[in-house]
C-alpha cells in the first residue's frame, strides 16, 4: 500500500505544468524557483508522512494526492507571505509596551520617515557649504532647545548611549554607583553588566536603601573618573531611604575634577506632574541640577522612535562624537527624520499632547476611555457579554511604575468559549489583537485602542463567534 502511494507522487516537472502551479506562482508574486523548492518541500513531507504512516493513507487516495500536494503547498505560500513583524492591537491598556514596540510614532514622523526613505536626503551632507555635514547636527538644535544642553548627539538606543559615555570617557577608569541605582531594566539592561562590557570599573557605595554622601567621598580615588546617577524608573524602594541627589553631589564631582552623569531612562521633555500624573523630573530640570552628562531613550516618555540621546557639556558630547564607538552606534536617517519631526512636536506646548500619541495615551481621561469602551459595546453582538469596570492602566516601558491612570475596562465573555481560548484567538488572529485575563474573563483596555480599531475588534470577535456557530 505505501509504496503503490509512493509511485502515485508525480514529478516535480509534472506538477510544475499543473495550472495551480502557475496560479500560485502569480498570486503570492513568487518566482517559479522559489516555488519549485517549496513544491519539492511539500512533496518531501507528504513522502515523509507516507512512509512513516502517519497519513491517512486511504483518504489520500479518495482526496487524491496532487490536491493534497497543492493545498499543503499553498499552506506553505500564506505562511512564508504573512509578514514576521505585523500591526498589533494593544488592548492592554499600557501604553509604553516594550513587548509591543514602545512608542506609537505621531503622524509628522511617520511622514518624514516615508519622506525621507523615498529619496536621498542630506543625511551627511552641508547644504550650505557644499561639503560633507556630520548627522549628528541635524538634531542637535533640537535637543539643545528642548533640553536647555550645550550639546548633544543620538545613538542606537539608550543602553548604546550608556555604554558608549562609560566606555569612552571611563574605560580602565572607576565609575562610582549607588547600591540603590544597581537595577535591572526592561529585563536585559543591567548597568553593572553594561559597566563591565565597557571596560569601567564599578565601584559601588552605600546599600540597598540608603547611600550619603560621605559614602561617595571615601569611594573617590586616583582612578575615579566619574559619578554615575542612574535614574531607576522601574523600580522604588518605599520607607526608610536615602538617595544623594545630583545638586549635592555637584560640588563634589566638580572639587574632584570628576565627571558626573545620570541615566535618565525615559527622559521627559514634557511636564506630566502639570497634569498630577508620576514625580518624573523633565531633562531640562536634570540638566539644570548641575550633571555634566544625562542620557534617555527616544521612544519611551518622548513618544519617538527607537534612540539613545545623550545632552550636556559640549566639552564631553564632542569626545564622545569622535570616538569610533559613535560610528559603530549611529542611527539611520529615518530614526533622525521620525526624531526630528517629534522633538519639533515640543516646540507648541498647546499641541504637543494632541500630537504625540504617547502623552496623548498617558493623559486621556477615564471619561474618553469610557467613550471609546461604550461606542464598542453598542457594536458588539449579544452573543457576548460585557461589563464595564473601573481599572487602572501603566505607563509601561519601565516608566513610572507606581503611577496608576484611572481607566474604564471591559470585562468580556461567552458562556460558549473559555476566557484562555478567546485570548489566544484574538492574539492569533489577524490583526493580532493583545488581551488580558481578569476572573476568568477578557479584559480590554480601551486607552491603547484607537476609535478605527474599535470595529476591527468588533469585527474579529464577530470571526469568532461565527467558527463557534
Ligand atoms: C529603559 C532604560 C534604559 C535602556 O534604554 P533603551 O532605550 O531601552 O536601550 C537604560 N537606563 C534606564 C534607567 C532605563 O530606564
Amino acid at each position: 500500500m505505501v509504496n503503490h502511494v509512493l509511485r502515485q507522487i508525480p514529478a516535480i516537472h509534472e506538477l510544475q505544468q499543473d495550472k495551480r502551479f502557475n496560479e500560485l506562482a502569480k498570486n503570492y508574486s513568487v518566482s517559479k524557483s522559489k516555488l519549485t523548492e517549496w513544491l519539492q518541500e511539500a512533496v518531501a513531507d507528504i513522502r515523509r508522512g507516507v512512509l512513516a504512516e502517519l497519513v491517512d493513507l486511504e483518504n489520500l487516495e479518495v482526496v487524491g494526492i496532487d490536491d493534497v500536494i497543492f493545498s499543503s503547498l499553498s499552506e506553505r505560500l500564506s505562511h512564508h507571505s504573512s509578514f514576521k513583524l505585523r500591526r498589533v492591537i494593544n488592548g492592554t491598556g499600557t501604553v509604553l509596551h516594550t513587548n509591543l514596540g514602545r512608542a506609537k510614532l505621531s503622524e509628522g514622523a511617520i511622514r518624514r520617515v516615508v519622506e525621507t526613505a523615498f529619496s536621498y536626503s542630506n543625511l551627511e551632507y552641508n547644504l550650505t557649504e557644499g561639503k560633507r555635514g556630520s548627522r549628528h547636527e541635524l538634531i542637535e538644535e533640537l535637543v539643545q532647545e528642548a533640553t536647555g544642553a550645550e550639546a548633544a548627539m543620538v545613538v542606537n538606543n539608550n543602553a548604546a548611549a550608556v555604554y558608549l559615555v562609560l566606555k569612552a570617557l571611563a574605560k580602565h577608569k572607576e565609575v562610582i554607583v549607588s547600591r540603590g541605582e544597581l537595577v535591572e531594566i526592561g529585563g536585559s539592561f543591567r548597568v553593572s553588566s553594561i559597566m563591565e562590557e565597557s571596560g569601567a570599573e564599578l565601584v559601588e557605595v552605600g546599600t540597598t536603601n540608603k547611600t550619603h554622601l560621605y559614602d561617595y567621598e571615601q569611594a573617590i580615588t586616583e582612578q575615579t573618573a566619574m559619578i554615575m546617577k542612574v535614574h531607576t524608573s522601574n523600580f522604588k524602594i518605599i520607607g526608610f531611604t536615602k538617595e544623594v541627589s545630583i545638586q549635592d553631589l555637584q560640588p563634589l564631582a566638580s572639587q574632584s575634577d570628576l565627571i558626573l552623569y545620570e541615566d535618565l531612562g525615559s527622559g521627559a521633555l514634557y511636564d506630566l506632574r502639570k497634569h498630577g500624573v508620576g514625580n518624573e523630573p523633565t531633562v531640562s530640570e536634570a540638566l539644570a541640577r548641575g550633571v555634566d552628562i544625562v542620557t534617555f531613550s527616544g521612544d519611551k516618555l518622548l513618544g519617538g522612535p527607537q534612540a539613545g540621546i545623550i545632552a550636556g557639556k559640549k566639552k564631553w558630547i564632542d569626545q564622545l562624537k569622535k570616538h569610533q564607538l559613535a560610528r559603530v552606534l549611529r542611527v539611520d536617517k529615518m530614526t533622525l527624520a521620525a526624531l526630528e519631526a517629534t522633538l519639533k512636536e515640543y516646540r507648541n506646548e498647546e499641541t504637543v499632547v494632541e500630537s504625540l500619541p504617547t502623552l496623548q495615551s498617558i493623559l486621556l481621561s477615564k471619561e474618553k476611555v469610557e467613550e471609546k469602551t461604550i461606542h464598542f459595546q453598542a457594536k458588539l453582538s449579544p452573543f457576548w457579554q460585557t461589563e464595564m469596570r473601573d481599572g487602572v492602566s501603566q505607563v509601561g516601558g519601565g516608566t513610572m511604575p507606581e503611577v496608576e491612570l484611572p481607566t474604564k475596562l471591559i470585562l468580556l465573555s461567552s458562556q460558549a468559549i473559555k476566557a484562555q481560548l478567546i485570548h489566544d484567538k484574538l492574539r492569533q488572529g489577524s490583526p493580532a489583537i493583545i488581551s488580558r485575563i481578569i476572573n476568568e474573563k477578557i479584559a480590554l483596555d480601551f486607552r491603547t485602542i484607537t476609535f478605527n480599531e474599535i470595529d476591527e475588534v468588533i469585527n474579529r470577535l464577530t470571526e469568532i463567534e461565527k467558527e463557534l456557530s
